[in-house]
């Protein structure tokens, strides 16, 4: 939920605290936090062509009524949860295959 809405604030140049309740649905519904940032920005640059960015950027999120993509292929080095541990035995997203790994 937090990392949605830093993501969504990048792109909106602004925090955009009314969109947390449709992002929660949107997570409910199965969409990972970079998904629902990359819908987003798939539609343009929210900035473009409104003073209210924030309100943009919700109306987007809300609509969003397809089904959540499918999650790419699990590859064989991570665990269940596409977690992978590192050498010093904290655990990390799975560089390969977790949607939510750290590149943008
Ligand atoms: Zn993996």
């Amino acid at each position: 939920m937090q990392r949605t809405l830093e993501l969504l604030a990048e792109l909106a140049g602004q925090a955009v605290p009314s969109c947390t309740g449709a992002v929660r649905d949107q997570l409910g519904r199965g969409w990972t936090p970079h998904q629902i940032a990359d819908h987003v920005r798939s539609t343009g640059d929210p900035r473009t062509g409104s003073r209210n960015v924030a309100a943009v950027v919700r109306s987007r999120v809300e609509q969003m009524d397809t089904p959540a993509p499918p999650l790419p292929p699990k590859c064989t080095s991570c665990d269940a949860s596409r977690m992978v541990e590192l050498p010093d035995g904290r655990m990390a997203r799975c560089p390969t295959c977790n949607p939510n790994r750290a590149a943008s």
